[in-house]
């Protein structure tokens, strides 16, 4: 048996034609589109390449959307008054910091600095807080992204062992959070969980989000599984390669994600939703 693949893009442009045919209805209803602005301090490369991928999708999509390129050496304070800023601006919808940032600045400190009506990352501890409480708020874009995927494929978490691997705020912690608000049996691994093999192989659904190429082995994966694969791993070929080992993978789940073309696909595509669901909660007052 091969899995069938899921193929992030078509679905991502279902999701991206979504949020535009809503932002143009907010426009038409409110005299303006919905705003995204993006921070961007210094020069990484990586960071650099994600903003421009954003800004071209809000363009796409007929959001206004707008980066804030600094420099490096702005710090902390002016980087929180830039925050203020965009807080109190009327027309901003939507705020992304891209992390991660420059040595010495404190994220943690930035982020809380977000209004949390405009926190379109999900990452303050308001929209943690919701997420954790099951309240309707803004979450992280790849974890909705993840559940979208698995909505599109037809799979209800509902009774099923799901396994994640990370537990990070920005992807582990919230899937875990969404596959458990829909009745999935989560467990959460990490850098120090033992005898993962044994854990993943429990797992009818496999979400990977730790960051090292080909952690999760072919044979982990339960025959009929689903596995999404989050990990963006870049190989000594330049190429990028996820955390599952995706060919003998891909012999025993039943659905697989690439790397790429799979669940890096959907983050910006959400992105641009958050943005306009964040939009209509602000006007909605
Ligand atoms: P992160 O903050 O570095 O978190 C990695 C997590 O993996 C941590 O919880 C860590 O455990 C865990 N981990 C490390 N080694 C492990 C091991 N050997 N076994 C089990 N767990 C282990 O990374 P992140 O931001 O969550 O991102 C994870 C991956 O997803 C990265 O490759 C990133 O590039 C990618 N990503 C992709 C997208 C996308 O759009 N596709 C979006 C975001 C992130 P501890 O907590 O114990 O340290």
């Amino acid at each position: 048996m091969s899995g069938q693949l899921i193929d992030g893009k078509p679905i991502a442009m279902k999701v991206r034609a979504e949020a535009a045919e809503r932002a143009a209805a907010f426009a038409q209803a409110y005299g303006r589109p919905p705003g995204l602005h993006v921070v961007l301090v210094g020069e990484d490369h990586a960071s650099q390449v994600y903003v421009r991928n954003k800004e071209r999708a809000c363009r796409k999509a007929g959001l206004a959307g707008q980066v804030h390129r600094v420099s490096a050496d702005l710090g902390q304070g002016r980087l929180l008054a830039l925050v203020d800023e965009l807080n109190t601006d009327p027309k901003v919808d939507g705020i992304l910091v891209q992390m991660p940032l420059p040595h010495g600045y404190d994220e943690l400190e930035v982020i809380a600095r977000i209004d949390p009506a405009k926190d379109v990352d999900g990452l303050t501890a308001v929209s943690a807080g919701r997420l954790a409480l099951g309240v309707p708020g803004l979450c992280p874009c790849t974890p909705v992204g993840c559940m979208r995927m698995l909505a599109e494929i037809g799979c209800d978490p509902e009774g099923k062992r799901a396994v994640v691997l990370g537990r990070s705020n920005l992807v582990g912690k919230p899937i875990a959070q969404l596959l458990l608000q829909r009745n999935a049996t989560v467990t959460i691994a990490h850098s120090r969980t033992k005898q993962l093999g044994d854990l993943v192989r429990e797992g009818d659904i496999v979400v990977a989000a730790v960051g090292r190429r080909a952690l999760v082995q072919g044979d982990w994966i339960k025959p009929g599984a689903v596995v999404l694969d989050v990990g963006i791993n870049r190989g000594e070929d330049g190429q990028i390669y996820g955390d599952v080992d995706f060919e003998p993978a891909r012999e025993r789940a039943s659905f697989i994600t690439p790397v790429p073309g799979g669940v890096g696909r959907m983050t910006v595509a959400v992105l641009l939703s958050n943005t306009v669901d964040a939009a209509y909660a602000r006007a909605a007052g």
